[in-house]
C-alpha cells in the first residue's frame, strides 16, 4: 500500500554573536518553497531534499510536502521566520494528520531564534505533543547537519535524527536517503528508542574535519558498531556549532537503537571516551599573517597556490565573507598573484555603472560590522562583470547540502590590478566549489596566494590544487580561538585546551 509521507525543511545554521537578525528576506532569498513548488524546486538538484524525493518516489511514497525555509548561516532568526514556518507546517499536519503514514524533516539542527534557544528541540516537541494528542504513534524522521547542537529535547520527541558524517559534507544527500531508508523501517516497526550524550566540549569549526581526529576515530568506532550490531540503527557524531551562546552547544552523541538501551549507552560513553583521548587535536591554533609569510618565504616555490584559510570569516559558519583582516596587511606586504573573494554588493555595483577595462579605485570589504578589519582602497581594471550565477563543478560539495546545485552570487565583478585580483560578490557565497571562480574568469590554479574564508568546507575544492595551505589568525566573529567569545549561556563547558 502506498504510504503518505508529510514532509518539510527548515535549515539554519544560526551565529548568535552576530549583531544582523536573519529575517524573511534572507529566507526568501533562497527561495521559501510552499506546498507543490518543493518538489519542483528541488528534484535533481543534489540536495537532501532531492535525495529524500528521489527515495520517496522510488518507493512510490505519495509525499505531502509542507514548506521549506532555508537561509545561509547568519545572525538569530527573527520569531516571525519561526511563526512563518509553523503556521504552513501544521495547517497541512491538521488537515492531514488522518492520512500520514509518517513525516520526514531536513533540518539543520543549529537555529537558534529570538525567543527559542533550541527551535528543532521546539519543533520536533510540539509535532510529538499534536501527534500524542491525536493519539496517532507514527514515527517522525529528520535528517540534520554534523554541526547540529542536538539537545535531549531533540532525541526525545522524534524516533531518529540521522546525520551527515562527513565534513566537508561531500555526503549530505546520501544522509538524507539513509535517514528514508530508516523512516522506512520505522513505518513498519517503531519500537525504538533514541538515546542522547552530551558533553562539556564546544569545539572551533577548524577541529571539526572528518579526515582528522578527535572526529575521524570518533565516526570509524561508531560505524564499526552499527555494522556489528544489529539493534543500533544509527549513532550520530556530533561536531555542534561553536557559536551559539545555547546550554545544548557543543559536540554530543545519539544513537538510535532497538532493544536495550544500556547497551547503547555504553556504546556512547565508550566514543566519548574515544574522542577525549584526541581533544589534543580539537583546539587548532592559528599562526599570524606575520609568521605565515616568513615560513612560505623560506619555503620553495612550486606549483599550485599557497591558500591562507581565514576561518575568521568563515562564510560558511555565518560570518558577512568580507573581512579584510588578511588581505589588508598582504596588499601591504607587497605580495603579488593574490585571489580574493570579497562579498561586497556596493563595490560590485559601481563596478557595474562602469564598462569592462574601465579603472575604477573601490574601498573594498568591511562594510557589515566593526568586527571583520576595515575597509580597503583597491584600484584596478575591470576585469569581468557578470550576474554570478554559476552551477556547482562538483555535485557532492558541501555547498550543494546547503544550496542545491544551481549558486547565485548576484552582481559580481572582477577588478585586478599589479598585485590582486578579487572577485567582488552581491550575495556572499562560501568558497566550497571552484566553479565559483571559473565561471567569473578566474584560475586559482595560476595563483601564487589564495585567500579562503572557511574552516573544512573549502578542503573537497581547494586541496586537491594546492601546493599547501595555512590557518591565518585574523579578526572576525568565527575565530578558532573561543576564549575571545562572550558566552554567557554555557555552563561548565570546556571552549579550549586549556
Ligand atoms: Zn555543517
Amino acid at each position: 500500500m502506498t504510504k503518505n509521507v508529510l514532509m518539510a525543511v527548515l535549515f539554519h545554521e544560526t551565529h548568535t554573536f552576530l549583531q544582523q537578525k536573519t529575517g524573511m528576506d534572507q529566507f526568501r532569498q533562497n527561495g521559501i518553497n510552499i506546498g507543490d513548488e518543493i518538489l519542483k524546486n528541488n528534484i535533481g538538484n543534489g540536495s537532501p531534499t532531492d535525495g529524500f524525493l528521489d527515495y520517496a518516489e522510488a518507493k512510490n511514497w505519495n509525499v505531502i510536502p509542507t514548506i521549506q525555509m532555508a537561509a545561509s548561516p547568519s545572525g538569530m532568526v527573527d520569531d516571525e521566520a519561526i511563526e512563518y514556518f509553523k503556521r504552513h507546517f501544521f495547517d497541512v499536519l491538521i488537515s492531514e494528520y488522518e492520512n500520514i503514514d509518517s513525516i520526514y524533516l531536513v533540518l539543520h539542527g543549529a537555529m537558534v531564534s529570538e525567543a527559542i534557544d533550541d527551535v528543532e528541540g521546539d519543533l520536533l516537541f510540539e509535532i510529538d505533543d499534536f501527534l500524542m494528542g491525536k493519539k496517532l504513534n507514527i514515527p517522525v524522521v529528520a535528517v540534520i547537519d554534523l554541526h547540529a547542537n542536538v539537545s535531549k529535547k531533540m532525541t526525545d520527541h522524534s524516533a531518529c535524527l540521522f546525520s551527515y558524517q562527513k565534513n566537508p559534507h561531500s555526503d549530505a544527500r546520501d544522509a538524507a536517503i539513509n535517514a528514508a531508508k530508516l523512516l522506512d523501517q520505522l513505518m513498519d516497526d517503531a519500537k525504538v528508542s533514541q538515546i542522547h550524550l552530551g558533553s562539556s566540549y564546544v569545539i572551533p569549526p577548524t577541529g571539526q574535519a572528518t579526515a582528522n581526529d578527535p572526529l575521524k576515530s570518533t565516526l570509524a568506532r561508531a560505524r564499526e558498531i552499527e555494522k556489528a550490531d544489529p539493534d543500533i540503527l544509527c549513532i550520530n557524531v556530533m561536531g555542534g556549532y561553536a557559536y551559539a551562546d545555547i546550554a545544548d552547544c557543543g559536540f554530543s552523541l545519539n544513537c538510535t537503537a532497538r532493544g536495550d538501551t544500556r547497551k547503547a549507552h555504553g556504546y556512547l560513553e565508550e566514543l566519548l571516551q574515544i574522542f577525549e583521548s584526541h581533544l589534543d587535536q580539537a583546539y587548532p591554533l592559528e599562526a599570524s599573517l606575520e609568521t605565515v609569510l616568513s615560513d612560505i618565504d623560506q619555503t620553495k616555490s612550486g606549483p599550485g597556490p599557497i591558500l591562507l584559510i581565514e576561518p575568521s570569516d568563515n562564510i560558511g559558519g555565518g560570518t558577512p565573507g568580507d573581512g579584510t583582516g588578511i588581505l589588508e596587511p598582504l596588499l601591504v606586504s607587497g605580495r603579488k598573484n593574490i585571489v580574493a573573494i570579497i562579498n561586497d554588493p556596493e563595490a560590485a555595483t559601481i563596478c557595474h555603472d562602469h564598462a569592462l577595462g574601465d579603472t575604477v579605485e573601490l574601498m573594498i570589504g568591511a562594510k557589515t560590522d566593526a568586527h571583520h578589519g576595515k575597509p580597503v582602497k583597491f584600484k584596478g581594471t575591470i576585469e569581468h562583470l557578470s550576474d554570478g550565477k554559476f552551477i556547482l563543478e562538483d555535485k557532492n560539495s558541501h555547498l550543494a547540502s546547503m544550496v542545491g546545485n544551481n549558486i547565485e552570487m548576484g552582481l559580481c565583478a572582477v577588478v585586478k590590478n599589479e598585485r590582486a585580483t578579487i572577485l567582488l560578490s552581491s550575495h556572499k557565497t562560501p568558497p566550497m566549489d571552484l566553479g565559483q571562480l571559473h565561471s567569473q574568469n578566474i584560475m586559482p590554479e595560476q595563483a601564487e596566494l589564495v585567500i579562503i574564508k572557511a574552516a573544512v568546507s573549502h578542503k573537497d575544492a581547494y586541496d586537491p590544487i594546492a601546493r599547501t595551505s595555512y590557518y591565518v589568525d585574523s579578526p572576525g566573529l568565527c575565530s578558532s580561538n573561543l576564549k575571545r567569545f562572550p558566552y554567557k549561556k554555557l555552563k561548565n563547558k570546556k571552549i579550549s585546551l586549556n
